[in-house]
């Protein structure tokens, strides 16, 4: 409500940084959090990243949608949420991995440390552009990638400098992102896919191969 009626207060048309946003409403996290619940509600509100007019903090309200802070209710299926069955089929198809990113259930993001992904399940085609809630439509989001609850308080990074970050790799890592982009996702690499088989053995095998790989590690720092 209070984020509400503060991006109301500004009207449309109104700019205000995240420093106003964040000083008129006394938690942060939960700030955040509001201003991305009023999108499917119908608020309309610009970064610098759509309008190239606005700096990097600041924010243009463009549209004002349901006004919650007026008690006005929100619409009733403002989002379907998938359950069930068809969210544990949707899941296992996909192996509780973030179709957008590649980020497994339980992972931590590997730019956030500390935080962890949790799965949910996403439409290709979004809801509001007509999409369905049957199979073929769905796959599995991590919390930061689903359509629906993409924070748009946070920035995202530019092409340039995703472009400085991937030329910085080896030669191996640059082939291993290029086969990622073109799959449209994060496969897991050699290693991690050993670790994975590793990981299913019991625990007395578990030992086992972990010893006898420590005596390779060891001839091998001896050896360099
Ligand atoms: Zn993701």
């Amino acid at each position: 409500m209070k984020v509400a009626e503060f991006v109301a207060s500004k009207g449309v048309g109104g700019k205000f940084s995240k420093l106003e946003l964040f000083e008129a409403v006394p938690d942060v996290s939960q700030a955040d959090r509001r201003m991305r619940d009023l999108r499917p509600m119908g608020w309309k509100i610009d970064n610098y990243k759509v309008n190239p007019n606005l700096k990097p903090d600041e924010y243009l309200v463009r549209e004002l949608g349901t006004r919650v802070d007026l008690g006005e209710a929100p619409p009733k299926t403002v989002r379907k949420n998938i359950t069930g069955p068809k969210r544990r089929r949707i899941l296992e198809r996909y192996g509780h991995i973030c179709q957008v990113c590649g980020v497994r259930a339980g992972e931590e993001f590997p730019d956030a440390p500390g935080r962890k992904a949790v799965m949910t399940i996403g439409h290709i085609i979004p809801v509001n552009r007509g999409g369905t809630n049957d199979d073929d439509n769905l796959r599995t989001e991590c919390q930061r990638c689903g359509d629906e609850s993409r924070d748009i308080t946070v920035d995202p990074p530019t092409a340039q400098q995703v472009l400085a970050h991937a030329s910085h790799r080896s030669l191996k890592d640059k082939r291993t992102l290029y086969g990622w982009m073109q799959a449209g996702r994060r496969t897991p690499s050699d290693t991690e896919a050993v670790f994975q088989e590793w990981s299913r053995l019991s625990q007395e095998e578990r030992m086992k191969v972990m010893a006898a790989l420590a005596e390779q590690v060891i001839k091998g720092l001896e050896s360099d």
